[in-house]
């Protein structure tokens, strides 16, 4: 009689489970390879793009008169009609979203690749096709093994947007596309294991590992379900507590399923880490930053001291301005989480706002960090109602954070703003403006366009246009867009920047402001503006969808004639508050 150790030892291995078990264990890091290969190529690109414009900075052009037609910027022509179609041209994506070309290129491509590694070499020694035994294992591993990218595109502390030099919106587009995919994977093993029969140790009721396997890609899937736009738009603390409660289940549960089978580190413990030394980052920078609330010792009046002020602008506009605290450098343009713990509904509520001063390098003097707020039905609207002259307000900052363009070396920078896009906007136009004149990083010329609903707002500009040196072109053309009479173009500037300060010489004298009622024709301005341009060019623009949009289709026609006969290559940047 055979005994058990006898069996084992006789029985034939089966070929087919030595090459799906070994094909499960290998596709999972082909992908991983593949993904961190697209990554470094993307952060090659960036820093080499950064690299060439900062070693060839400082040409200027004395003319825009174009040349005739010259082989030698062939390149360029081609790299900037790529850029065009890749870049600006978008797909909607419901009313108020929508996805260049580029972007939705490399989610297709994300998911095509999950699913082809998934699918293949599938075909079982015996010639069936999709054999599940093959695919569903590796599925889930493939999902498991995708978990850390996918935590690595979401953390706020991110290697990855400071590598490629690609921007929070992006990043985020990323993450949302990564999370459904994988939610696609998990239902493939799912389905594939069903498909099987589960028996012996895969029966559901018998063995937790598999409630567990069930448990996380449920979390997973209402997840997905529950924190689509519409639901983040409609009430983002909401959002935030879903998010958090469903991963956090989803995590213990994978850990659990995972283990049964000695996989944890495939997904479990990378991510784990990536998220832990995000958080961890984030109370370290939260402690040093606002050490002297923290601090049991201080007093009261040196906490007072860090305390903001809220200055209501308008209705629809507030001003919060504190004292920078020691250690925080940002560069300008990026932005903060601000938290007001007497103010929030929540004790972790805490909201990203561009920081719209500049860091007090380029200040003289002035240690402040102040940030423009539209307000919404949140906290701002809270903001609102708390605001009072008197009063001042304990506030927590985290940052500084997202990925601004870096603008040193364009002959021409164009800003376009639209309402609180301002606050984006202003602190990139201060810092151009302020840049000394033997800067290499200097541009030409500068030209600021925002759209605002109401004329007292323009008066905002004020300061920071009465510091603009005589020798550099700048132009600001301020849209009132709401409902009201057209007024004259040579009194409306005065209308709008009548504070006591546009008293001073020099700001209505130079024609580089003007104010007109409507909406911003940004194509007639943007082309006015090629027309009169040579070497590089950035459009940047932050503000409501339909603005962006615009934007994007004021760039979009690919210009290689222009090009090639010495008109600017243009870079496009939008900045959309994570919308
Ligand atoms: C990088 C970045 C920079 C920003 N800079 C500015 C700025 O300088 N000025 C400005 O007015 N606004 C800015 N915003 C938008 C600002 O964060 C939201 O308007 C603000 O959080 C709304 O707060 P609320 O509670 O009053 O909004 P709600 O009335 O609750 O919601 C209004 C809108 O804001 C979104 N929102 C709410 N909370 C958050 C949050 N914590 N994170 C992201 N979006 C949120 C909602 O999805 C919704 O679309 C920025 C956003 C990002 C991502």
């Amino acid at each position: 009689m055979p005994n058990a150790f006898t069996k084992v030892a006789v029985a034939k291995p089966n070929p087919d489970k030595v090459l799906r078990v070994a094909r499960t264990l290998v596709y999972p890091q082909h992908l991983i390879w593949l993904i961190v290969g697209c990554i470094a190529l993307l952060s090659i690109v960036n820093f080499a793009s950064l690299a060439w414009r900062h070693f060839s900075r400082g040409r200027r052009y004395s003319s825009s008169t174009r040349h005739a037609i010259s082989v030698t910027r062939i390149h360029l022509a081609a790299a900037d009609t790529l850029q065009a179609l890749a870049f600006r041209w978008t797909l909607p994506i419901g009313n108020s979203f929508s996805i260049n070309f580029f972007e939705f290129a490399v989610c297709v491509a994300y998911v095509a690749a999950l699913l082809s590694w998934s699918f293949a070499d599938t075909t079982s020694l015996g010639g069936v096709k999709f054999d599940a035994h093959y695919y569903s294992n590796r599925a889930g591993r493939i999902a498991a093994s995708q978990l850390p990218i996918l935590g690595a595109f979401g953390m706020r502390n991110n290697i990855i947007a400071l590598l490629t030099g690609i921007g929070f919106d992006k990043i985020n587009l990323l993450h949302r596309t990564a999370a459904r995919a994988i939610c696609l994977l998990v239902w493939i093993h799912a389905g594939g294991r069903l498909a099987l029969g589960l028996s012996g140790d895969d029966v559901m009721a018998e063995n937790p590992w598999v409630q567990c396997g069930v448990l996380a890609g449920s979390s997973l899937t209402l997840l997905c379900f529950l924190t689509v736009r519409p639901i983040r738009n409609w009430n983002y603390e909401f959002f935030i507590v879903i998010h958090f409660i469903f991963v956090f289940i989803m995590l213990i549960a994978l850990y659990f399923h995972t283990r049964a089978r000695f996989i944890t580190y495939w997904g479990i413990w990378p991510t784990m880490v990536i998220w832990g030394t995000d958080r961890f980052i984030s109370l370290l920078r939260i402690t040093l930053l606002n050490f002297s609330y923290l601090n049991p010792f201080s007093s009261k009046e040196s906490k007072r001291a860090l305390d903001a002020s809220i200055e209501v602008l308008s209705p629809l506009f507030l001003r919060v301005s504190f004292k920078r605290p020691a250690y925080f450098r940002w560069r300008p343009g990026q932005s903060a989480f601000i938290c007001f713990p007497t103010i929030s509904a929540l004790p972790w509520e805490s909201h990203p706002f561009t920081i719209s001063s500049l860091p007090k390098a380029t200040l003289d003097g002035s240690n402040e960090i102040v940030f423009l707020l539209r307000v919404h039905r949140g906290l701002t609207a809270r903001l609102l109602k708390e605001a009072k002259v008197e009063k001042t307000y304990p506030v927590f900052i985290n940052g500084p954070y997202s990925n601004p363009p870096v603008l040193g070396g364009y002959n021409t920078v164009m800003l376009i703003a639209g309402g609180s896009g301002i606050s984006f906007a202003l602190p990139l136009f201060e810092y151009l403006t302020s840049m000394p004149q033997s800067s290499k990083d200097r541009p030409q010329r500068v030209v600021l366009i925002w759209a605002i609903r109401d004329a007292d707002h323009a008066q905002w500009l004020a300061p920071a246009i009465r510091n603009i040196p005589g020798d550099l072109s700048v132009s600001v053309k301020i849209f009132v867009t709401s409902d009201k009479t057209a007024v004259s173009a040579e009194n409306s500037a005065d209308v709008s920047l009548s504070d006591e300060k546009t008293e001073e010489p020099g700001l209505h004298d130079r024609p580089l402001v003007s104010v007109d009622y409507g909406r911003p024709s940004i194509t007639a301005i943007v082309k006015n503006e090629v027309e009169k341009s040579r070497g590089r060019m950035c459009v940047n623009v932050c503000g409501p969808s339909g603005l962006i949009e615009a934007t994007r289709v004021a760039v979009r026609k690919p210009r290689p004639m222009d090009i090639l006969r010495g008109g600017p290559t243009i870079t496009l940047h939008v900045e959309g508050f994570g919308g």
